[in-house]
């Protein structure tokens, strides 16, 4: 009798699952999605209109891609969806890379990126962020890797990458640039213009943070048409699901009836909520900062709708916060910045009681 392999040998034993801690709490300020909830449009489409849900949607999300390209001033061949942009940035790096390529990053950064880079058998080359928060340029270059990913604002640092050394890295890197914007509409700065200049740039940008629609899972990379078709082809069809892709066509100004869609103008606007909670969000930002340090939290400069606060006693804090009903995230071993609290910004009520149950466990 011939063996056989054992079915449980597992061969990503060092990936776990995503862990959350789905206990109920009055306030969540653990996730970086927009706390002021979601665009009213969304709100009415979701919850009032039927869409044909017996049928498939269009198998690449073709409206969307027409919206989304509108939105960011590309060309709609440039533009690839999926579900979150998660789903984006795995089918990237398994359209980009294969066994054995070198995938490098700055470290701490998005926990995903290990992950998706693991179970698509790549090597990965870590690179410590400096201690100021820059990212060390001369060694993610000298690992020639097949694949750099940066994320700017970065989670979880919240700290936003030089423009120019975003730029330099996208000119000299020796294989394919992914740039995670999740965070851009919170740091004013776009790398959009860099995709003219490179065939070999991809950024990743979703609709769960500013957008207000994480529930939904739409996410979106750009990139030169050739680039976008590969994720694309990884990706698969029907990642968008039908009633995403008409909340999130009419979130970006667009309409989407009976399988015609209407965009504006060629650059259309995003619903003025999205742009409104925004502007609330840096400004709240800076004034959550401002009342942490204050209080002696060694806030880093966020440019992101989070903050973050490498803290020693980070994990008691966050215990002490939940016994009072408020998430946050707590690290705590980072790299680089060992302990740390990863906390969004919301509406002002909200972070008012978030000081006040910091003033109970640190007096
Ligand atoms: C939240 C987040 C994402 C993924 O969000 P989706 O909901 O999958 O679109 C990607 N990158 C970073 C850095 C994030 O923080």
């Amino acid at each position: 009798m011939t063996s056989r392999p054992a079915l449980f040998a597992s061969r990503l034993p060092g990936v776990s699952l995503y862990a959350t801690d789905e206990t109920p709490c009055d306030l969540d300020l653990s996730d970086n999605t927009n706390l002021w909830g979601m665009p009213p449009v969304a709100a009415s489409l979701a919850a009032a209109r039927a869409v044909a849900a017996s049928r498939y949607p269009t198998p690449y999300g073709g409206d969307l891609k027409i919206a989304l390209a509108s939105y960011l001033g590309v060309d709609a061949s440039m533009v690839v969806t999926g579900c979150g942009s998660d789903d984006v940035l795995d089918s990237a790096i398994r359209a980009l890379a294969g066994p054995d390529d070198v995938i490098a990053f700055p470290t701490p950064t998005f926990s995903m990126i290990p992950v998706f880079a693991t179970v698509s058998g790549l090597a990965l080359a870590p690179i410590l962020l400096n201690d100021d928060y820059t990212i060390d340029v001369d060694a993610l270059l000298a690992t020639r890797a097949r694949i750099t990913y940066l994320c700017s604002p970065n989670n979880p640092t919240s700290t936003a990458i030089a423009y120019a050394d975003v730029e330099r890295i996208v000119a000299e890197s020796y294989g394919v640039v992914i740039l995670d914007e999740a965070y851009a509409e919170f740091s004013g700065v776009s790398h959009t213009a860099l995709l003219a200049r490179s065939e070999r740039l991809v950024i990743t940008r979703t609709m769960s943070k500013a957008f207000g629609l994480a529930g939904l899972r739409v996410g979106y990379g750009a990139a030169s048409p050739v680039l976008a078709m590969e994720i694309e082809k990884a990706r698969g069809p029907y990642k968008v699901n039908a009633v995403a892709e008409r909340a999130a066509v009419a979130v970006l100004g667009g309409r989407l009836e009976d399988g015609e869609s209407q965009i504006a103008s060629p650059r259309s606007r995003a619903d003025p909520w999205v742009d409104e909670t925004v502007r609330e969000a840096v400004e709240h930002r800076e004034r959550l900062s401002a009342e942490l340090r204050a209080r002696e939290f060694a806030v880093a400069p966020s440019a992101a709708n989070f903050l973050f606060v490498p803290d020693a006693g980070a994990v008691a804090v966050a215990a002490a916060l939940r016994a009072r009903s408020i998430a946050v995230r707590a690290f705590d071993a980072l790299p680089v910045f060992g302990p740390a609290l990863r906390i969004t910004v919301g509406p002002w009520p909200m972070m008012e009681r978030l000081l006040a149950a910091l003033d109970e466990i640190r007096p």
